[in-house]
């Protein structure tokens, strides 16, 4: 591998100016407003990786470049093995597919893997800090847990009262201690005003340090593309081929990681994005317009989502639907009704549960069967079991690192909709 310069970081709105990696990760987002891109990606032969066979080992190895020169460099190899600390899973299921699962960590969902490094990074480069998020779904427990005890900072978590499931309720709040988390009396968009509302006020901002851990920070991109090389290169050693991947996608991050490791050459085949019935990107690579659309609830409601916040990331690399084609880039939009079908037929096929967002990935692959491939399972059906479980007619295992999170107590306290009354709290 060739590497001559520190990667620099770039924003989408910007042309001109760089930025360290340390930057970048502190800050989220750019101040122009602009997602932060590298200026350019390492290039890797399969060879550079011999001998590494851990997702820890192979993560560290592909991340170097990234790090080369930046404030973290030194801590890097701390990070991967406190961040990457529970088993990355790549499994036949049957004889044709594979699935890349994803769903090991302490949360069961594939937010784990970007949270937890993004908290360990940040945690080296601020001294006091507050983390503060608004949460619908999976994003808030992965934060919460990956915050969890960390010395010197301390996770702010709001949820729309009422309208989480109950097991999604004891992810943001079996925690306590340096995480706190709100029941606000409103919806979820009420909770993100809020949060804004937080985030303009300077005084609180710098008093407390106030940062946000978002998808769109490159501290979680970085690490996802790390469960791809290592993936591709075990399927790799053991074929000689290519990987091609199906990843269900909402806001683009995980896909995003997937097109990224491609452009570093791991051997990776197409990237398809499986989306449900929000369409925005199935449009895009049906017609080439880009139109985002106001967000429909599905099944697999982490991925409700109308205008893809990564979907910048993408088109700076591929900017038209010919480039995504030829790219291989695909996009296939799955039904909730395909959604239910598919959770089926992974019980009938495999003997498989698969969550709904990960059936959307199932329902694509049996469509074209293309050998080769891996479906992304982003979560354990046992988050989703009030969809699951009725289809199966059976009850889903809970995976013992979610057990551990069910059984504590919960720590939280009911908030009405008001920025003042937040502000005050934190
Ligand atoms: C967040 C999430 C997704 C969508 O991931 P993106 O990076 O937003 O595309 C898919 N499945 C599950 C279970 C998730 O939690």
């Amino acid at each position: 591998m060739s590497q001559v310069r520190p990667i620099q970081w770039k924003s989408t709105h910007g042309a001109n100016q760089s930025f360290t990696l340390s930057h970048a990760i502190s800050e989220g987002l750019a101040s122009d407003g602009g997602l932060y891109i590298p200026d350019s990606l390492p290039r890797f032969d399969v060879r550079d990786f011999d001998g590494l066979q851990s997702h820890p080992e192979i993560a560290e190895k592909m991340l170097a470049p990234f790090f080369l020169g930046d404030a973290l460099a030194a801590h890097l190899s701390e990070i991967c093995s406190q961040a990457f600390d529970f088993p990355l899973v790549l499994r036949p299921y049957g004889k044709e597919v594979q699935c890349l699962e994803l769903f090991h960590g302490p949360t069961a969902a594939f937010k784990d893997f970007g949270a937890r490094f993004l908290a360990r990074a940040m945690r080296r480069l601020r001294e006091n800090f507050t983390v503060l998020v608004a949460t619908s779904g999976d994003t808030g427990g992965a934060v919460a847990s990956a915050f969890w005890k960390l010395d010197g900072c301390r996770a702010v978590i709001l949820f729309p009262k009422g309208r989480v499931s109950a097991r999604q309720q004891k992810q943001l709040t079996s925690w306590g201690e340096n995480v706190q988390a709100f029941a606000v009396d409103g919806d979820f968009d009420a909770c993100q005003k809020m949060v804004k509302v937080c985030f303009q006020d300077q005084g609180l901002r710098e008093r407390l340090g106030l940062t946000s851990a978002n998808s769109i920070n490159v501290g979680r991109l970085l690490p996802q593309c790390t469960y791809y090389a290592a993936a591709s290169l075990w399927h790799f050693r053991k074929t000689g081929q290519a990987l091609n991947l199906i990843v269900p996608t909402g806001n683009l991050g995980n896909a995003l990681s997937a097109i990224w490791a491609r452009a570093m050459g791991f051997p990776i085949g197409s990237v398809t994005l499986a989306t449900n019935e929000n369409r925005t990107l199935s449009d895009f690579a049906a017609t080439g317009l880009l139109k985002p659309a106001p967000t429909v609830p599905t099944l697999a409601n982490a991925m409700d989502v109308g205008n893809p916040s990564n979907l910048e990331r993408l088109l700076a690399l591929f900017p038209t639907r010919d480039s995504w084609m030829q790219n291989q880039i695909r996009v296939e939009k799955v039904s909730d009704a395909s959604i239910r079908t598919a959770i089926k037929e992974a019980q009938a096929l495999f003997g498989e549960a698969l969550c709904p967002h990960t059936a959307t990935a199932l329902h694509t692959w049996l469509k074209h069967q293309t050998p080769n491939t891996a479906i992304v399972a982003t979560a354990h059906p046992a988050k989703f079991e009030s969809i699951v479980e009725p289809l199966l007619g059976r009850s889903v295992e809970i995976p013992p690192a979610l057990q551990v999170v069910l059984s504590r107590p919960e720590h939280f306290e009911t908030i009405s909709a008001d920025p003042a009354v937040l502000s005050n709290r934190l």
